[in-house]
Formats: structure tokens, C-alpha cells, sequence
């Protein structure tokens, strides 16, 4: 792989960029692989790089239906943060936040990793109190979070509103070190990287059909032919379970549109990330100088890829009070995306009734920020069979009823 750095730029400078390389082949598809991850999102990606990087499995496919990072992963409002209520979950979203820490050079591709703050809004006693005791449970997660009261929050965010008629701001629980990435980037390094050690990334290739015999998986049947497999990684968001009954098995996954929209570009005003989970909302600003914005997910089950009038009203309405400065600034565009809900509010990292066959999806509004510690996790598993971050997200917690409620965490969609 052709490294990037100041020295490359500027040899390549001097022959008009005329002699970089493609940043990840484009192979046709083979006959056989050890692993075949369907989903070129940034869980897949990831997966697939793990297996090559940390367990020297690199007779590995990709396989994505339309263009790498073209599903959530390209369309989140790319929030990273820690801080969640209970000691599963914080194992697993550090240790991929503390991996976003030096990705870029990891990776060797800039993902601009930029770790300038998440506040969590109180707005009512009651979220006071829930907040609290996620700092207490950070504290003894070892996750660096701190409990502020408004000053702070004001003196952090200054264009904000904290003494709100409807909503006043009570305090907030503020994790110095979580931030934003830019999320195209990440599935660009996790492709470049997992490319370069051997993995096929084939794109514009649909898995239309799963076989399975004797409870085994054989391999998968695509838009570009038949392909056969010792073990197939499903890691598809909200279609999962959609390849789910193409094995014969169900999931406890509802699949939903997730919307985000951005403002006009305007400087500098905010240089942190704030969400407000009362009222439903939350904000960053981008480096281009929009404010971005997300709320809920739609109350209904659907795979509607797209925005919707009624949300950009919704969502703006929400947080006018607390940031008034929207109320002047035009917006400029929405989307939406398909995301996997379970109804725990966790992922489901795990085996599946068909030998062969791992689930990675379930990360709803929230798994940008998993994802270097998701494709670790995943990759440990398939490799070895077992996990110890990724054990506690098998789909056997469904049946005994172990439930890792995070429905406080993810109460707002980041
Ligand atoms: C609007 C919005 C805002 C969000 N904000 C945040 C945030 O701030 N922070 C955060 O942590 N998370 C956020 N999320 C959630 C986050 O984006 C997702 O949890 C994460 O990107 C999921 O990644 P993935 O790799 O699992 O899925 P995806 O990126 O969706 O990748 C799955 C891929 O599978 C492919 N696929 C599907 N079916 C097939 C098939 N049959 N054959 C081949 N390929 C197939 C799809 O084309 C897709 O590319 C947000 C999501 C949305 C929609």
C-alpha cells in the first residue's frame, strides 16, 4: 500500500497527483472464501480488517450491495461517546473509543478523530438523577465522564439558552474525550486497510440467497453468482433481518428510518457536542460550518432511506428553545437512514442457529461510534468462537431475559 504522509503529497505534487494509487482494489468475486462479511458499512469493514490484522485471516470477502459506506455509516451524525449506563456496554463502547484515539495512524488515512467534548443535557429532576447515577457507573467503569452544573454548560456552550421557560438546563454529564470522526472517512481507512492486507471488498453485489445444509452454512447466492463459505458474517443494519430469513432464522430486530438534517454553513459557533434528550434532539458543527442536527427515530417500522418535512420541524422546534440561533438559519439538507432496534437498546454481537453463521447488527441510532471496538470484538469471535466483550451481546440474553438496558443512553438517537 502506497503510504500517505507529507513527504508522499509532496513527491506526488511534483507529478501533478498523477501517481496515486487506488486507495482499495476492485476484484471480481471468487469461487471460495474462509469468511464472507456481507455489509460494507463501517462494522463490516472493521470485522474484516480484525480478522486480517489480529488473527491472519485474510481469505476474506466483502460483499456490499451498493457502494461501501453508502448505508449508516455514511448518513450518522458520526457522535462518539462512552458513556453508558451499564458495565457490558462501557466495555465495549471504550474500547472502541479509546481505538478511535490513534486510528488515523493506525490506519494510516486521516479520519479526523476529534474528540472535543459530548454534553448530555439534564433538562428535568428526573434526568438529573438518571444522569447521575450514569456518572457514578462510569466512575466505576473507569470511563472519564464528570457531572456539570449549568454554569459550566453555559461556559461550555455559550450560544445556548440554559435558563429556558418550558426546559431550563439543570446540569449535564460531559465526557471530555468523546467527539465526532467524519464517518465516510472511517470506511475508507477500514477499506484501504483491510484491502491492502488481502480482503476482497466487492461492491454493487446484492446477497440474494443464503445456503444452508444440515444446519451448516455453504455460502451465499448474488447479484454476480454463487460463492461458498466456512463462515458468513452478517453485519447489515436494518436489512438483517432480511438475510436473517434468507437462513431461516428470526431476529429480534424492528427496522426504522433515522433522519439527521444540516444547517447553512455559518462560523464557528459551538466547538462541542450537545445532546438534549428531554426535548429530543442534538447538535454539533461541522468543520464545513453547519450546525448538524438529529432527533428520534420515526415511531414506525419502515426502510424509508430518506427525510421527511415533518421531522426538520419536529427536530428544530425541540431544540429552538435551548439554541435560539436556529431559529434564524436556514437549513439545507436532510436524509434518512435504516437502523436496527432491539428492545434493549444493545447490540447483538453473536452465533446464530445456523452453524457458521454470526450476527453483528442491533446498534439502532448508535453504532458509528462502536465500530473499531464492534470489528474487534466481531472478528475475535468468528475467529475463535468466542468473545469476552462481544459474550454478553449473544442472542441467548433475548431468551433468558439478560437484558442490557441502555434505553437511557440511547433515550435520544446520536
Ligand atoms: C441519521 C443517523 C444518525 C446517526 N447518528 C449516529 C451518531 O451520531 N453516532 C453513532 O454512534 N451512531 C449514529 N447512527 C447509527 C450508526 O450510523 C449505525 O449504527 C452504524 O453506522 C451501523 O453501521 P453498519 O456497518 O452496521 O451498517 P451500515 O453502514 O448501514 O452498513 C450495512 C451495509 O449492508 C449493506 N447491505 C444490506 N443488505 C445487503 C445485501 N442483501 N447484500 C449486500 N449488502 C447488503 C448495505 O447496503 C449497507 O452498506 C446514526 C444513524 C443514522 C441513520
Amino acid at each position: 500500500m502506497q503510504r500517505y504522509s507529507a513527504f508522499a503529497l509532496a513527491r506526488q505534487a511534483l507529478n501533478h497527483h498523477e501517481g496515486w494509487e487506488r486507495a482499495w482494489r476492485a476484484p471480481d468475486l471468487k469461487d471460495r472464501y474462509e469468511v464472507i462479511v456481507v455489509g460494507a458499512g463501517g462494522h463490516g469493514l472493521a470485522t474484516a480488517y480484525y480478522l486480517a490484522k489480529n488473527h491472519g485471516i485474510t481469505n476474506v470477502a466483502v460483499i456490499e450491495k451498493g457502494w461501501l459506506g453508502g448505508g449508516n455509516t455514511g448518513r450518522n451524525t458520526t457522535i462518539i461517546r462512552s458513556n453508558y449506563l451499564q458495565e457490558e456496554s462501557a466495555a465495549i463502547y471504550e474500547l472502541s473509543r479509546g481505538l478511535y484515539e490513534d486510528l488515523s495512524q493506525r490506519l494510516n488515512f486521516n479520519i479526523m478523530f476529534s474528540p472535543r467534548g459530548v454534553l448530555m443535557l439534564c433538562q428535568t429532576e428526573h434526568e438529573l438523577r438518571a444522569m447521575k447515577r450514569t456518572a457514578h457507573a462510569n466512575r466505576l467503569a473507569g470511563v472519564e465522564t464528570e457531572m456539570v452544573d449549568p454554569a459550566r454548560v453555559k461556559q461550555l456552550c455559550p450560544i445556548m439558552n440554559v435558563d429556558g421557560p418550558r426546559y431550563p438546563v439543570l446540569g449535564g454529564l460531559w465526557q471530555p474525550r468523546g467527539g465526532t470522526a467524519r464517518h465516510d472517512a472511517v470506511a475508507w481507512g477500514y477499506a484501504r486497510a483491510a484491502s491492502d492486507l488481502g480482503v476482497d471488498i466487492v461492491q454493487n453485489c446484492e446477497v440474494q440467497g443464503i445456503d444452508v445444509s444440515n444446519g451448516k452454512v455453504m455460502g451465499v447466492r448474488t447479484s454476480k453468482g454463487a460463492v461458498r463459505c466456512e463462515k458468513l458474517a452478517v453485519v447489515v443494519a436494518g436489512h438483517s433481518t432480511v438475510l436473517a430469513d434468507m437462513a431461516g432464522f428470526r431476529l429480534p430486530i424492528e427496522s426504522v428510518a433515522l433522519q439527521a438534517l444540516v444547517s447553512e454553513p455559518i462560523k464557528p459557533v459551538m466547538d462541542i457536542v450537545v445532546m438534549a434528550n428531554t426535548v429530543h434532539g442534538y447538535m454539533s458543527q461541522s468543520d464545513k460550518g453547519e450546525l448538524v442536527i438529529g432527533g428520534g427515530a420515526d415511531g414506525y417500522n419502515n426502510y424509508t432511506q430518506r427525510g421527511s418535512f415533518q421531522h426538520v420541524e419536529e427536530t428544530v422546534r425541540a431544540l429552538v428553545e435551548t439554541f435560539p440561533i436556529i431559529s434564524r438559519l436556514k437549513m439545507l439538507r436532510q436524509w434518512g437512514g435504516i437502523v436496527d432496534m432491539t428492545g434493549d437498546r444493545s447490540p447483538i454481537i453473536s452465533k446464530t442457529p445456523v452453524e457458521g453463521i454470526f450476527v453483528n447488527c442491533g446498534w439502532g441510532t448508535g453504532g458509528f461510534k462502536a465500530i473499531p471496538g464492534s470489528g474487534w470484538a466481531t472478528a475475535s469471535l468468528i475467529a475463535k468462537g468466542e468473545d469476552k466483550v462481544a459474550a454478553p451481546f449473544s442472542l441467548e440474553r433475548f431468551r433468558e431475559g439478560r437484558m442490557i438496558d441502555e434505553s437511557v443512553a440511547a433515550a435520544v438517537a446520536h
